[in-house]
């Protein structure tokens, strides 16, 4: 199990709307979620936010898990540092 796990935000970053609550593992910035990580996902799970419209991931599969690949520049993350 990886130790460094923690909870992050992350909102579009057009409107600021918070799009999904994320079990982050690793140190990296963020490049992909996990599906099985979202913890929170406050989108209608179409990868496009429901306040603007922007889309800000697509569809991903690595290992056989499905991810979301986030768009560069789309998204800001709250949270990285650790508490
Ligand atoms: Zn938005």
């Amino acid at each position: 199990m990886p130790k460094a796990r923690r909870t992050i935000s992350i909102h579009c970053a057009r409107c600021r709307t918070l799009l999904y609550k994320y079990a982050k593992g690793g140190t990296g910035g963020l490049v992909k979620c996990f599906v099985e990580r979202i913890l929170q996902d406050r989108t209608n799970g179409d990868l496009t936010c429901h306040e603007c419209g922007q889309q800000f991931a697509r569809h991903w599969a690595t290992s056989g898990k499905p991810a979301h690949r986030i768009i560069q520049g789309k998204v800001y993350v709250k949270g990285m540092t650790r508490r």
